[in-house]
């Protein structure tokens, strides 16, 4: 009887013909891939500074920078150390097992599924597809159909530069991802929510394939930086409000004391305007909700708030203003998660809302912090090096950030990712294509001299005594 193939199956087995010929191994092969996702990305710049317009009303700067740039970063940064990194290691043998000699010999993990969302698709579709690369395996990527005039340009783009099949693009929603998930893959890196991140490991374990989950959460931010407050607001505004909110790693929600919550508004005001002018709408530089389910959850989550900046929006631009919440605490309440009295810090706010909490010291902070779901990241706000230590060795994020936001996620040489609820795995660098490689022993012992014979039947006392006092040594 005849068998029908899908184009999803046909991608997949695709991938997987081209991995098993040998061809993605050679290093010079992976170079040369890394090279054309290199050119992909800088001979069609415009194109894709255009997509990114057209879904997210993402401007060309910041397009360039947190998108096309943290790729292009990654790519140089993986070109220069690959050689390195892919090198035979010589591996350690124990005294017990002498003589024999060791090596660890990495090897690619064959075809990887990439499953992305909409915030950053082109950086979160392609940064993963770098250690990918890089680790000598094919892919087939899925872009966000949230953003489909991204999805589009690089579902036209990559059969151009990979017309050999080491990379192919599904594009498609639910049923078309349910379907690669039914596929057998040797790796999922999945981008997107807890929730989704959930179907993707119930479907992988029926293969038994390995997952990196890359998901998101509420971000905290402590601030207590008065001596530095419009510096550190500044830099505070432009993490939060950066892609109008939407970035895994935004600040979700600040606690400061009482006392400060009035100069921290007012220095966010001062901020805002300065980074995005008085009419952030009429600017080229400020985005939007990526759609009208976003916008209508994140305009529901306002109903009731005390906005204090901001608060503005309209349905037809898909525009909410830099908007700031004042929210008084509730004893005997949990101040953030599901149980929480308000809205806006009960679940991921993702868009450009950003409460402000007033708790009465770091300490209670702290307790808010490790009062719900680990964290993808942590920020602090503070010139005293014991506040940092503080929320350092006291509470458990992906990563903590001190006077800064976002930018640990271009840091190329750090793992970047989640722990607990907020992912599993990392990627990035040197990590990317640890992960994304086995590292496989491979141990030699001669066959003489036979040492060996002490350690087997029939045992006699004094050879067992000599394995036995090796073996201690370890
Ligand atoms: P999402 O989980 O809704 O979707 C992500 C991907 O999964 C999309 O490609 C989508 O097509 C697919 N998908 C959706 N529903 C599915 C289903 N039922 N079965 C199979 N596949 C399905 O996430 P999103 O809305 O695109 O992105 C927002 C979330 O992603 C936020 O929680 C954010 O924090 C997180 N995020 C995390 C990172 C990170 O690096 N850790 C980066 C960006 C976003």
């Amino acid at each position: 009887m005849p068998t029908t193939t899908t184009p999803v199956a046909a991608a997949v087995s695709d991938a997987r013909r081209l991995f098993d010929s040998g061809a993605t191994r050679p290093l010079a092969a992976r170079t040369a891939r890394l090279k054309a996702l290199h050119a992909m990305l800088t001979e069609n710049e415009t194109a894709i500074e255009a997509a990114l317009w057209n879904d997210l009303h993402k401007s060309a700067g910041e397009a360039r920078l947190t998108e096309i740039g943290v790729v292009l970063a990654e790519i140089n940064h993986t070109l220069r150390h690959l050689r390195g990194w892919a090198r035979p290691r010589r591996g350690p043998v124990p005294a017990a097992l002498w003589p024999a000699r060791a090596r660890l010999l990495p090897e690619p993990l064959g075809v990887m599924l990439v499953i992305a969302p909409w915030n950053y698709p082109v950086q979160l579709l392609l940064d993963p597809l770098v250690g990918v690369l890089a680790a000598g395996n094919t892919a087939v990527l899925k872009p966000s159909e949230f953003a489909p005039a991204t999805s589009a340009l690089v579902a036209r783009l990559v059969p151009r530069y990979f017309p050999d099949g080491a990379v192919h693009v599904v594009e498609g929603g639910v049923p078309e991802t349910t379907e690669l998930l039914a596929q057998r893959f040797d790796h999922i890196v999945f981008t997107g929510s807890g929730t989704v991140g959930r179907v993707v490991m119930r479907a992988a374990a029926e293969h038994l394939t390995p997952v990196t989950l890359e998901l998101g959460g509420k971000s905290p931010v402590w601030f207590d930086d008065d001596a530095r407050l419009h510096q550190a607001a500044r830099r505070l505004a432009w993490a939060k409000f950066t892609n109008a909110g939407q970035t895994c790693v935004a600040p979700d929600y600040v606690m400061t004391t009482p006392d400060r919550v009035p100069a921290l508004v007012d220095a966010l005001r001062v901020a805002i305007a300065d980074l995005w002018g008085s009419d952030p709408r009429a600017g080229r530089d400020y985005g939007r909700i990526v759609n009208e389910r976003q916008f209508d959850r994140l305009v529901a989550l306002l109903a009731g708030a005390d906005v204090v900046i901001g608060g503005e929006s309209d349905r037809a631009d898909r525009y909410i203003a830099p908007t700031v919440v004042t929210v008084p605490t509730d004893h005997g309440r949990p101040a953030v998660g599901p149980d929480s009295a308000h809205p806006v810090l009960r679940e991921e706010i993702f868009g450009p809302v950003l409460p402000i909490i007033a708790v009465t010291s770091a300490e209670q902070a702290v307790e808010v912090i490790n009062g719900w779901d680990k964290p993808l990241a942590l920020y602090v706000f503070t010139s005293s090096a014991r506040t940092r230590r503080l929320f350092e060795q006291h509470t458990s994020s992906g990563a903590v950030v001190h006077d800064v936001g976002l930018i640990h996620a271009a840091a190329t040489g750090l793992p970047f990712g989640g722990v607990g609820a907020s992912g599993m795995g990392a990627y990035h660098g040197a990590y990317s294509w640890r992960a994304f490689s086995h590292l496989k022993p491979v141990l030699h012992k001669p066959l003489r001299p036979d040492t060996l014979r002490l350690a087997q039947p029939p045992f006699t006392g004094r050879g067992l005594r000599v394995v036995q006092r090796l073996m201690r040594r370890g």
